[in-house]
């Protein structure tokens, strides 16, 4: 047979080695990123190679030695070290990562948002001034549940502000947003979809100049089984997910409100619905972020902001009618402690947690 229809490159593991040491453990946290270049991969339940891998096919896509969906995931190994060198500028904080600067504030004009509206005033702004052209953030789906979308007004972006506290599969949109044409790309993510999001620039992008990524990351202590989360809440709390309002975990308490009024109850009684991919994670304050926003460590209706890299400044100061206000070191730490202490260490974790 003819070497065009069966070229000779070294076929390496590729997305068998993802399934095998991700998926099938159940570490994979859906962020959509081995999906995102890849037309071979389809996120179903959880991400399914729909044909043959075409690892091997020269002409099809250019894959690294292990596959480009195995090397850009987030739990597979990776150099943070590296990847902050490359992206990230500032002071090295042992438990925070890299800072330049750390703050915390509320923004006014949002009014809306789920703690000080802040990733959405950064949003709103960053458009305004030209920093990026889209967005990539997570709107509202049926019921509580969410979808990614790639956003290019302020309208999208007021709509999509609040946490949804189910995994999204944000880093899917990267690559249909460069297909689109995009060059200058916001993305919103969880620490796990940031990483990600950062491999894929490291593993892809390194050469390419024009693509311009800026990464807004969110605190995270864990994320939930949207079916899970929805029984439990109704056992808990008698309220249907699909119909809250807000949803919010803050001090500890699991605070839903529908129809005007709140319940709550201890966060601790939602584990059975927690996925298990976040009791192997340990990056609370999204360490690989351009800029990392959260709720621990500032007031009620306030963000703590942890600025990392020149860029996450440069959209920081664009902020118009940021109101600061103290923030607490001490409480974000024992946040970070705290995660890195329900890690499930055993036999099995993933890739990037293993030291050998
Ligand atoms: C799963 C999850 C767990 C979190 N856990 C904590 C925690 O333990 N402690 C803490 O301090 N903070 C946590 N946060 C962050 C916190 O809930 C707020 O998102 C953050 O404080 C920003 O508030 P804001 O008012 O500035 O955001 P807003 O102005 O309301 O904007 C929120 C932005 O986040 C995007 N978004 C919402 N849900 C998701 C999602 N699932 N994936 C990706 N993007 C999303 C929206 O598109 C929107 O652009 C968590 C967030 C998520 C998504
Ligand atoms: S990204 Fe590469 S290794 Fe992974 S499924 Fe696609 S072609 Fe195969
Ligand atoms: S890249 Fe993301 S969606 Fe794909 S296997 Fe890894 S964690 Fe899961
Ligand atoms: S706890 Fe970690 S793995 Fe889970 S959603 Fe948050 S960042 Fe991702």
């Amino acid at each position: 047979m003819s070497e065009i229809f069966f070229p000779l490159v070294k076929r390496s593991e590729g997305f068998d080695a993802l399934k095998r040491r991700v998926i099938d453990k159940g570490f994979c946290t859906y962020c959509g990123a081995c999906a995102a270049f890849c037309e071979h991969i389809v996120l179903k339940e959880i991400p399914e190679l729909v044909e043959d891998c075409s690892l091997g096919y020269e002409d099809v896509i250019k894959c690294g030695e292990t596959g480009i969906c195995y090397d850009v995931c987030p739990m597979t190994e990776t150099n943070e070290q590296e990847l902050e060198e490359a992206f990230l500028e500032g002071k090295r904080d042992e438990e925070l990562g890299i800072v330049r600067k750390l703050t915390a504030g509320s923004c006014v004009r949002a009014g809306q948002g789920q703690d000080g509206g802040v990733v959405t005033s950064l949003l709103l702004s960053g458009l305004k001034s030209g920093i990026f052209d889209c967005c990539i953030i997570a709107t509202r789906g049926s019921g509580f549940r969410a979808e990614p979308v790639i956003a290019g007004s302020a309208e999208e972006i007021k709509e999509a502000s609040g946490t949804k506290y189910v995994a999204v599969p944000m880093v899917s949109k990267m690559g249909e947003a460069i297909k689109e044409g995009k060059r200058k790309i916001a993305i919103v993510g969880t620490p796990c979809e940031i990483r990600a999001t950062r491999k894929i620039q490291h593993v892809m992008f390194k050469e390419v100049e024009e693509i311009d990524i800026i990464a807004i990351g969110l605190f995270c202590f864990e994320n939930f089984d949207y079916d899970l989360l929805s029984e439990k809440t109704t056992e808990l709390l008698g309220i249907e997910l699909g119909e809250a309002e807000k949803v919010q975990i803050s001090k500890g308490r699991y605070i839903v409100r529908s129809n005007g009024k709140e319940k709550s109850c201890k966060v601790t009684a939602l584990e059975d619905a927690v996925r298990n991919n976040c009791f192997y994670c340990e990056d609370f304050t999204a360490r690989l972020a351009d800029i990392s926003v959260g709720s621990v460590g500032s007031p009620d209706g306030s963000s703590t902001v942890i600025i990392r890299s020149k860029k996450g400044e440069e959209l920081f100061n664009s902020l118009e009618g940021f109101v600061p206000t103290d923030v607490d070191r001490e409480g974000i730490i024992r946040a970070v402690s705290l995660k890195k202490e329900n890690i499930r260490w055993g036999d099995e974790v993933p890739p990037i947690l293993r030291l050998d």
